[in-house]
């Protein structure tokens, strides 16, 4: 009896130990007065195994003890199986600021870190910019005319962007820009998601670029030149990284520049020779000046003693001579500005250097540390903009789209996808508005640039494939009124740039966290590297110590015991107390997989995705209710928080489970399985009541969905119609409509109208004649139904309208015999796709409904 008690007491004893990470002294202390209560009280066997362990915590957990003989064996081992770090994975998690990434990786995540960063909003200046200048650029946009008349932005709106300095958000006042806010550009790109050829067009010169680079690393002199003439679009900026040899893996790039001497104007001037052949780079076709990445060899020695000066960034203007340079690409679904540079032996002056010689060889250091903030905000903020904007397509749609009698919306099978895309929405919008918050506190989120780029381009291509199916066939079939289609072609561009998103999921949400987040691990490599055995033992067990405290937290709070402290209440307290729970099962099975697998841990990409994919869960899920913490709160919002973070911890919960089950070593899946969900899951799918009550309210006029569709373009005041402000138009009217729909339905089942009145239209005629529709409701209805067809059009086009050869048009219904059909049909053409002047020829398609002049 006695020696069961001592078990437990030492089990409880050390748990409340590890918890707290309180370290070797209190454990040695309950060990070592446990094993003496045993062996007075004559449990002798208990006794002595309890002192053993006290004198094996003495040895491990004394650094006096474990330094002279431990810590040596444990060194050496380390440094055999540590893995290596190339120089250029140093330069990329030396890069950018560790916030709330660190604190979820920790396992015992501070949540005073998180609020600390107070929100300010937007200043009145941003805010009327969003307002007005968002408003009118959004409304000069007509998806059709832009992807398939002129394949450009109409002249009109590249000037209007200009005079507005859309260009020059991030570039300060003092330099002519607009200086606005991480926040404030994250909004105005969701707010010119309403076509996205213009939110790339704006996007990328305000990211990574010219622009950004000079600001952080430029010289005075090229400062002042350039960033008041980027602000205000007299210089147009592309950059230039990618290659036909360099993708994914950037610093592969072969594009080469050498130091030598020109003779130029009868002067000697120092420069570089390039020679670089670089494609898919966005708005290089009319760029005016190029941003060009390129490795830098000194063979000559003119700068000094090394030959391999690494890779080096330079600004060169578009007339430089031997630079090739505005042919076009074709992306898919948005004609934004694309195209190959090329060019042979340029020669440029050394002062073409971003940041002038000391900045030679800092090239890739100054990419990624751009990319933390820069890849934080562009395709997150388009990706959250679009879901907003499909959203309110498709709750408008399903709305006023009736199948059997009855709004498509009310339909559980429709009420599924809105529900998701609503929570999709909301949490993008919570975690790049925040994420934004955070850069505005001074922050370079590296890891959470990352997962926002990867997660939420991929909520925009489930939520844009849900907002196609509920749709139907009306976003299918392209023409002027596909408000969606155009949209949802261009969405793989998302996917594929600023880091294609299976290397950026797999490789490096949890490649680089584990080591740019972690308390512990960077510090053991440097450790390492520098062969200082005192800072690695410091590293190394302070690590141990934290995989204790980990284990100890995860199966205590898995059992329920012990709620963490956290600055919550009401609806948000349980998911936070969950992140905080699921933060250290996620730190514990960071190590565990780390001290498993070693080196391997790098090729077991299926592995790292999972547990990168936990990290991206608790984080959003951890914005989302920053979010909601701070933010009003408008009914039917409750019913979305749930939702949401039900979603993001089922996943994150889903991607712990998949980590056990395919750890290489089972014991150790068994063993994280049991010590992380000693209960089993805690999170089920949400469930189908919220998903219910979250469509109803998306699809009509609600606050949820004002709220949700907030600071998006809502006016129907541009040069086209705006299929936005018109669903929502249709919904403020829809209660009234639905009452009328039922009375003439319910008329027509009864048998009180003609049989022939078989559509809403005649249905209300009918019901108008047999006196039970009001004149008014009669007059309201046929408004009512006007507009509703229209939005229910689609375009249909002349038999030979997207025919850009002629000769090679097949009149199938021709007054002849079919042999005689092919013997007249051309020779197949095997010419490559027309060149741009082919354009010229085709035919204008007949656009159904004339533009709005403005
Ligand atoms: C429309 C468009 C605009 C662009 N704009 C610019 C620009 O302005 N400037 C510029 O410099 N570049 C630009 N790019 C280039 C873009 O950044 C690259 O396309 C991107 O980095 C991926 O390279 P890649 O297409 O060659 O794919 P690849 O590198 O060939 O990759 C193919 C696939 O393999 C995966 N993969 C690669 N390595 C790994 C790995 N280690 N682990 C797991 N998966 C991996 C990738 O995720 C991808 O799915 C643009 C590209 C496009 C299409």
């Amino acid at each position: 009896m006695l020696t069961l008690l001592l078990i437990v007491l030492a089990i409880v004893g050390l748990l409340a130990v590890m918890r707290r990470e309180a370290g070797a002294v209190p454990a040695i202390a309950v060990l070592g007065v446990l094993g003496l209560v045993g062996v007075l009280f004559e449990a002798y066997v208990i006794g002595v195994i309890l002192l053993i362990l006290a004198a094996g915590v003495a040895v491990t957990g004394l650094p006096a003890l474990r330094r002279s003989w431990l810590t040596p064996r444990l060194f050496t081992t380390f440094k055999k199986i540590a893995p290596k770090v190339s120089a250029t994975e140093r330069t990329a998690l030396e890069a950018g600021s560790v916030a709330w990434d660190g604190e979820l990786f920790s396992g015992r995540p501070n949540w005073q870190a998180l609020n600390r960063y107070t929100d300010d909003g937007l200043s009145e200046e941003e805010q009327a910019f969003l307002d007005n200048q968002c408003a009118v650029a959004a409304g000069m946009c007509n998806a059709w005319d832009i992807t398939q008349v002129r394949a450009d932005l109409p002249q009109a709106l590249w000037d209007y962007i200009k005079q507005e300095r859309f260009f020059g958000m991030i570039i300060p006042k003092e330099y002519g820009g607009l200086g606005f806010s991480a926040k404030a550009q994250s909004m105005v790109l969701q707010k010119l998601s309403a076509n996205e050829t213009l939110m790339v067009t704006v996007g990328v010169p305000n990211s990574l670029g010219p622009g950004e680079l000079l600001l952080k690393y430029g010289t005075q002199e090229q400062k002042d030149h350039y960033l008041p003439r980027l602000a205000d679009g007299r210089e147009i900026p592309c950059f230039g990284l990618t290659g036909p040899r360099a993708g994914s893996d950037a610093t592969s790039l072969p594009d080469i520049g050498t130091v030598c001497k020109e003779v130029i104007d009868g002067e000697e001037v120092l420069g570089l020779r390039l020679t670089f052949e670089k494609r898919w780079i966005t708005l290089a076709p009319i760029a005016t000046v190029v941003g060009l990445a390129f490795r830098l060899f000194d063979p000559d020695k003119l700068l000094g003693e090394e030959e391999d000066r690494g890779i080096t960034l330079a600004l060169i203007p578009r007339d430089t001579q031997g630079m090739e340079i505005g042919r076009r690409h074709h992306p898919i679904g948005s004609p934004f500005m694309n195209g190959p540079i090329k060019g042979k032996d340029v020669f440029v002056p050394l002062d073409t250097i971003i940041g002038g010689e000391k900045m030679i060889g800092q090239g890739w250091r100054m990419l990624v540390e751009c990319l933390s903030i820069g890849r934080c905000i562009t395709l997150p903020s388009g990706a959250t903009g679009t879901a907003r904007y499909a959203l309110g397509w498709s709750g408008g749609f399903t709305r006023v789209r009736r199948q059997f009698n009855v709004p498509v919306a009310e339909m559980e099978g429709v009420q599924e996808p809105l529900a998701r895309m609503a929570a999709m929405a909301y949490i993008a919008q919570a975690t790049v508005y925040q994420t934004a918050n955070l850069i505005d506190h001074g922050e370079k989120p590296a890891v959470p640039s990352a997962i926002l780029k990867s997660q939420l381009t991929e909520f925009q291509r489930t939520l844009l494939g849900d907002a196609m199916d509920v749709h139907g066939g009306k976003a299918v079939t392209l023409g002027p009124r596909n408000y969606l289609g155009i949209g949802y072609s261009a969405n793989p561009v998302a996917i594929t740039v600023e880091g294609a998103n299976i290397m950026t999921r797999n490789l490096m949400i949890f490649g680089q966290g584990a080591i740019r987040c972690h308390r512990f691990v960077l510090d053991e490599l440097a450790a390492k590297d520098a062969n200082d055995i005192n800072a690695f033992d410091k590293a190394f067990f302070g690590h141990t110590g934290m995989i204790f405290g980990n284990a100890a937290r995860a199966f205590t709070m898995g059992l329920g015991i012990g709620k963490p402290s956290v600055p919550f209440e009401g609806p948000a307290l349980a998911y936070a107390q969950d992140i905080s729970r699921l933060s250290a099962g996620f730190g514990l099975c960071a190590d565990a997989a780390m001290a498993s697998l070693g080196a391997a841990l790098k090729k077991r990409e299926m592995l790292s995705a999972r547990l990168g994919d936990v990290l991206s869960n608790l984080y959003m899920t951890s914005m989302v209710l920053k979010q909601w913490q701070h933010g009003s709160k408008v009914e039917g919002e409750e019913a979305l928080l749930h939702y949401s973070c039900r979603f993001l911890l089922h996943r994150a919960e889903q991607a712990l489970v998949e980590t056990f089950d395919n750890l290489p070593n089972r014991a150790v899946g068994k063993v994280l399985n049991a010590i992380v969900m000693p209960t089993g899951r805690r999170w089920d799918k949400p469930h189908d009541d919220l998903a219910r009550d979250i469509a109803k309210r998306v699809s009509t006029h609600s606050p949820l969905r004002t709220k949700l569709l907030a600071n998006t373009w809502d006016s129907d005041d541009g040069d086209f119609p705006n299929p936005l402000a018109q669903y929502n138009a249709l919904l403020v009217d829809y209660e009234r409509a639905e009452a009328i729909y039922r009375t003439v339905n319910k008329a027509y089942a009864k048998g009180e109208l003609p049989q022939t009145a078989l559509h809403p239209e005649a249905r209300v005629e009918a019901g108008l004649e047999a006196g039970i529709v009001s004149d008014e409701d009669a007059v309201f209805m046929r408004e009512f139904e006007t507009k509703v067809l229209e939005m229910l059009t689609v375009d249909d086009f002349a038999y030979d309208a997207f025919v850009r050869d002629r000769d090679t048009l097949i009149d199938h219904n021709a007054a002849k015999s079919p042999a005689e059909n092919i013997e007249s049909a051309p020779t197949p053409n095997t010419t490559p796709p027309a060149a741009p002047s082919a354009v010229d020829k085709t035919p204008e398609p007949e656009t159904p409904e004339t533009p709005r002049t403005r």
